[in-house]
C-alpha cells in the first residue's frame, strides 16, 4: 500500500467515525509533539550508542511511535488536503539538489551551524 492509498484508508478510517469534518490542526501538532516525547522518554541523556541499544531493545515501542506519527501526519495532511506523497517525493528531489552526496560525504552535515554546507541558497538561484 503506498502512501496515497494509507492517506485514503485513513480518510475512511474518519468517516466510519464521522470524524470527516473535524478539523483542528493545532490539536494535531500538539500530538505528534506528544509522540516525540514518548520516543524521547525512552532515549532521553544517553549517548547515542547507548540509543541505538535501547531502541534494540524497545523495537515494539518505537515502532509505535512511527506508526502514531505517521497517523498524524496523514490525518493533517487530509485536513489541509496535501497529497503527502507528492509532498514527500517533492522533498525528496529538494533535498537531492541540496545536499548533493558528494558533498555530503566530505563535510558529513547540511546544517550550516553544525559546520556543514546547505546549498539551498546555490540551488534557488
Ligand atoms: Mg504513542
Amino acid at each position: 500500500m503506498d502512501i496515497k492509498e494509507l492517506q485514503n484508508k485513513l480518510k475512511e478510517f474518519d468517516k466510519a467515525r464521522g470524524w470527516e469534518n473535524d478539523w483542528n490542526i493545532k490539536d494535531l501538532l500538539l500530538n505528534i509533539t506528544e509522540e516525540g516525547g514518548e520516543l524521547w522518554d525512552l532515549i532521553k541523556w544517553i549517548d547515542t550508542e547507548k540509543q541505538k541499544e535501547v531502541i534494540k531493545e524497545k523495537k515494539e515501542e518505537a515502532s509505535d511511535y512511527i506508526g502514531d506519527s505517521l497517523f498524524i501526519l496523514l490525518k493533517m495532511a487530509n485536513q489541509m488536503d496535501i497529497d503527502a506523497q507528492k509532498a514527500l517525493n517533492e522533498t525528496l528531489n529538494e533535498y537531492e539538489k541540496r545536499m548533493p552526496p558528494e558533498i555530503m560525504k566530505k563535510v558529513k552535515h547540511a546544517n550550516k551551524h553544525a559546520g556543514g554546507i546547505d546549498n539551498k541558497q546555490k540551488w534557488q538561484i
